[in-house]
């Protein structure tokens, strides 16, 4: 049978990681075993549900490649469904209306919370007859419908990836609410236990990969899905992303959202790679750069931790340092380039932005560290503490970039390469007893304002071409 997964997101927000990592894990299922990958927009809360949201997560999923297979389906179109279920369920004695006002419930919680007992429905309204429904009705007051958990009903499943899961129905905080309060016989929206059931029937879902903070959730849809007669899906329950001190990763941890991530300069190979390894991890590692569909082979929720998963940056960094390394470098300059863009930053050729981009490969970890690592190169850097020092106290190094201005003179040099640079330097470090070092240091003064920076004679020739050189060189002499 063919495999269906989907991802469920609520649309009150940009998209996570969190739920990018789910739904990472519901797509590398999906796809190791042929099976299809689906979306469902669950935006029945009118107030904060938003389309922009909605947007933004289809946006950011693909931007990471997670492509889905179906036109994702809204759940807000499917009320109409949802209510006529909850009236069968009304109908077949499994949900009753329930006339409890807010403040009963709220008097009811304070006296569980005096007595030091968890709040719990005490499912007050569970067997009114007719007449006091109609009555209550006639009072004027609103009701929910709220389905019947015995406390002595046993749930349990198979979870892929945390084994076998128990829940006592005494444990789920009383008869559950299916729907918001409406006046008359009507029924107000359906909530999410309900929606969630009667959607994953409908969508043909075999397996739901979901976080760990739904696992009481699913205890409760297994009864709702017992008592409409559906087929119950496979569950699995993913780990929590945790940030360094142990808790559940947040926004006051910096950054969450997947655009952030993409502001930062992360690609979305390196974050989905690395994604993959928050919570899961490979048998047998050969690299730990693998591609989505390299992964995919290789994913199985048995390999899936039971424990949270800690974010680590460093982790990140380097993955993401080792797509850059490896990225083809016409398509890495395309992305530095439009960096140069926005700074308003000219370059003299293509030829120069792949020579430039070449250059700074190796040490960039974020595709944004192009900003400050070409910057130099486009407009004049400060002379930092240890250039000045480094000029003040070698009394050889202003000679220096005296001589190099005067053979270049002498020499007719119109523009420097890596070959020309580098007899240059020679030959005046001999005529002049100079120490190739000193030169070579002077001008790393000369060009970037400090003692370190990219390979000095690739730099050269680029200053060159962007015919800077020699402005840079005088600076350091007056
Ligand atoms: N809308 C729910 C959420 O975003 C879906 C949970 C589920 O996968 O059932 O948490």
């Amino acid at each position: 049978m063919e495999k269906r997964l989907r991802l469920a997101p609520s649309p009150t927000g940009l998209l996570h990681i969190g739920t990018a990592r789910t739904a990472l894990f519901n797509w590398l299922f999906a796809k190791k075993h042929h099976g299809k990958f689906l979306i469902r927009i669950e935006d029945t809360d009118i107030i904060r549900s938003k389309s922009e949201y909605t947007i933004n997560i289809l946006d950011g999923l693909n931007w990471l490649g997670l492509d889905w297979d179906e036109e994702p389906i809204k759940q807000s179109k499917r009320i109409s469904i949802h209510k006529s279920h909850i009236k069968r369920l009304l109908e077949i004695g499994a949900a009753y209306r329930c006339f409890t006002s807010e403040s009963e419930i709220l008097e009811l919680r304070e006296k569980q919370k005096l007595n030091g007992f968890p709040p719990k429905h005490d499912n007050r309204h569970r067997n009114l007859t007719s007449k006091e429904i109609k009555e209550f009705i006639s009072q004027g007051r609103s009701s929910v419908i709220r389905f019947k958990i015995d406390d002595e009903t046993e749930i349990k499943w198979e979870d892929q990836i945390r084994g076998e899961i128990k829940w006592q129905g005494k444990d789920l905080g009383g008869d559950i609410v299916l729907s918001r309060r409406a006046l008359g016989y009507e029924i107000g929206d359906p909530l999410y236990n309900l929606a969630v059931v009667v959607d994953d029937n409908f969508m043909n879902i075999t397996h739901v990969i979901r976080g760990e903070d739904h696992i009481s959730n699913t205890a409760k849809q297994i009864l709702i899905y017992r008592a409409l007669d559906f087929k119950l899906p496979i569950f699995s329950h993913t780990p929590l992303i945790l940030n360094n001190e142990g808790k559940k990763l947040s926004k006051r941890d910096s950054v969450t959202s997947i655009d952030e991530f993409k502001e930062m300069g992360y690609l979305p190979e390196a974050l989905v790679n690395y994604m993959a390894f928050l919570g899961w991890s490979i048998k047998t590692p050969e690299s730990e750069i693998l591609s989505l569909k390299e992964i995919s082979k290789f994913f199985d929720l048995s390999d899936v931790n039971k424990a949270g998963a800690k974010f680590s940056w460093e982790k990140l960094n380097w993955i993401n340092s080792q797509y850059i390394k490896k990225m083809e470098l016409t398509k890495l300059s395309g992305f530095i380039k439009k960096y140069w863009v926005e700074q308003g930053w000219e370059s003299p050729s293509k030829e120069w932005d792949l020579k430039l981009t070449a250059l700074i490969q190796d040490s960039m970890i974020l595709l944004k560290d192009a900003i400050d690592q070409s910057k130099p190169f486009f407009s004049l850097s400060q002379i930092q503490r240890e250039g000045k020092e480094f000029l003040e106290k070698n009394k050889d190094s202003k000679e220096s970039l005296k001589y190099i201005l005067s053979y270049i003179k002498q020499k007719n040099i119109s523009r420097i390469n890596g070959a020309n640079a580098r007899e240059l330097i020679s030959e005046i470090s001999i005529d002049q007893s100079i120490k190739k070092g000193i030169l070579m240091k002077s001008l790393r003064v000369a060009f970037f304002g400090c003692l370190s920076g990219p390979d000095l004679i690739q730099s050269w020739e680029l200053f060159s071409e962007n015919k800077s050189d020699i402005t840079l060189i005088k600076r350091c002499l007056i």
